[in-house]
């Protein structure tokens, strides 16, 4: 399976555009359905995924960048995925090294 932000072949993992953590908050309790709650994107396990969290705050997931166009238009998430493709040029496929 392919990463929804990077598109590459690699391990994934499933990202809630709402972190689980908020799922047992009122406000979201109350303004989501939850079939919304458990949407998500599947992702890098090692890589987009920990830069989505390491980025962005749960709190602004939530509310700001709960769908994956949304996440795409990060700046700093964008800036990421240029990087990223640039460097499987010249890795290919060696993430870890
Ligand atoms: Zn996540
Ligand atoms: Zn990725």
């Amino acid at each position: 399976m392919k990463c929804e932000i990077c598109n590459r072949e690699n391990i994934l993992t499933f990202h809630h555009f709402i972190p689980k953590c908020l799922h047992k908050k009122k406000t979201y309790k109350r303004d989501y359905t939850k079939e919304e709650l458990s949407k998500g994107i599947n992702v890098c396990k090692y890589e987009c995924h920990r830069e989505i969290h390491n980025l962005i705050s749960n709190k602004d997931l939530g509310k700001y960048y709960n769908s994956l166009s949304k996440l795409k238009n990060h700046t700093k998430l964008k800036n990421y995925i240029k990087w990223l493709q640039k460097k499987k040029g010249k890795q290919d496929g060696n993430i870890f090294g």
